[in-house]
């Protein structure tokens, strides 16, 4: 959305196609980082998006046991907004719609999913999609796969993928807040067991990191073991734990590391987490998604507009962002280990020395402050050009 955005304000014709009907779904995270909300000031529209609802995360707590710990803290970055703004992520979809709608170059195409690639000598001319009214095609000069980490584009593509195995998944779901709550902490550990609390107002936003493959044994156990467990590491939760009455309510989500080897073909390009695959650890996968969205604009905008855009401008796309989604993938998969062992040794999983050995490196106000760079703003921080 943030590419068609762009390229359509650069005055390239752009359709967006988006397989769902809306935004309105809850696997993304919520996090709008610092360099974000730049780029929206350098666009104009910084003041619009704060006035969405959002909360501003200046410094990030985590309790460990009872004890709270300091994670990163934003306060120091240079950018104009020293804060990650924790807003859903369909409002924030939904605003780039808005502003890329008042583009006459902007089409989006909602409940249109792309099925297939169409390839003419050798070259990708389009995508074929299947709509409420039928099987539809579209032909671009330039075919962007921005369709996530299970992306359909690179498949059919048959793209090389280097994969970096994950020993953990995330179980997401929902828990009513109550007046009583008074402990704002993004995440707790205890017992070995670490949950996630996004505070999206009347609710909490809850991700319960399990073992890769774990899920199953969980529901054999049962919703009330379910509950007890997520209790036992947020006690505060007690009370509207309930609400969690089927298993319905509980999403599992893939946790995937990996990246294309090359992320081009004549007439088609990857970026976000088609082209590398982003882990939720560290909260990062949003911003190199709209950091390579901004550099691929910077990059083609005006040769798009020429019809002069060739697999060497594709190559420059990668060369400048493979870089910053190989460190951060490196950091997520070595955080993983330290956290969670590897996957050839999953009984490791979830033990209880991970956390100290985890969190030690938050505590020093310097390292707290790197940490708060490398989430809030990344490695190659990208400004529009456009
Ligand atoms: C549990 C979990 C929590 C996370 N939490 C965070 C966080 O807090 N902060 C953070 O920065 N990152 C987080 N991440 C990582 C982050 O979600 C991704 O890195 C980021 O969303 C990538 O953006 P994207 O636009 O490339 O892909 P996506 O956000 O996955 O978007 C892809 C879009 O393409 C659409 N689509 C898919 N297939 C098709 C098709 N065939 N045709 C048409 N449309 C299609 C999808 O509906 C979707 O709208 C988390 C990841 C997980 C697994």
């Amino acid at each position: 959305m943030m590419l068609g955005l762009l390229l359509a304000r650069a005055g390239v014709e752009v359709i967006v196609l988006e397989k769902h009907a809306d935004f309105f779904r809850d696997f993304r995270g919520d996090t709008i980082h610092p360099s974000t909300l730049e780029l929206m000031h350098e666009l104009g529209m910084l003041n619009e998006v704060l006035r969405l609802p959002h909360q501003e995360l200046r410094r990030v707590k985590i309790k460990f046991d009872d004890e709270e710990i300091a994670g990163p803290d934003f306060s120091h970055l240079s950018t104009r907004c020293k804060f990650i703004a924790m807003m859903p992520q369909w409002d924030f979809l939904n605003f780039l719609v808005t502003q890329a709608k008042r583009y006459p170059t902007f089409r989006l195409l909602m409940n249109t999913e792309a099925t297939d690639l169409i390839e003419e000598g050798g070259r990708v001319v389009g995508v074929r999609a299947k709509t409420d009214q039928g099987e539809l095609n579209a032909y671009a000069r330039l075919v962007v796969g921005a369709d996530g980490r299970s992306s359909i584009l690179r498949d059919r593509a048959g793209m090389e993928v280097e994969d970096f195995g994950v020993p953990i998944d995330v179980l997401w779901f929902r828990v009513a807040k109550t007046a009583a709550d008074t402990e704002p902490a993004l995440g707790r550990i205890r017992n070995g067991r670490m949950l996630v609390t996004i505070d999206r107002g009347d609710y909490y936003q809850c991700g319960s990191i399990i073992r890769k493959g774990a899920f199953e044994g969980i529901r054999r156990q049962g919703l009330e073991a379910f509950r007890e467990e997520i209790v036992s590491v947020a006690p505060f939760l007690r009370d509207t734990v309930s609400e969690i009455d089927d298993w319905d309510k509980v999403k599992l989500l893939t946790v995937q590391v990996n990246r294309l080897r090359q992320w081009y073909r004549p007439g088609l390009l990857f970026i976000g987490d088609a082209a590398h695959a982003m882990s939720p650890a560290g909260g990062v996968g949003i911003n190199l998604a709209i950091q390579d969205a901004v550099a691929a604009a910077n990059l083609l905008a005006e040769k798009l507009r020429q019809g002069i855009c060739d697999t060497d401008d594709l190559r420059r796309v990668q060369r400048r962002r493979e870089l910053p989604a190989r460190m951060t993938q490196n950091i997520q998969v070595f955080i993983h280990r330290q956290m969670f062992g590897s996957r050839s040794d999953p009984e490791r999983a979830l033990s209880i020395p991970w956390p100290a050995r985890a969190l030690l490196w938050l505590l020093t106000p310097l390292l707290r402050r790197l940490a708060a760079r490398v989430i809030g703003i990344g490695f190659r921080a990208e400004h529009i050009r456009t």
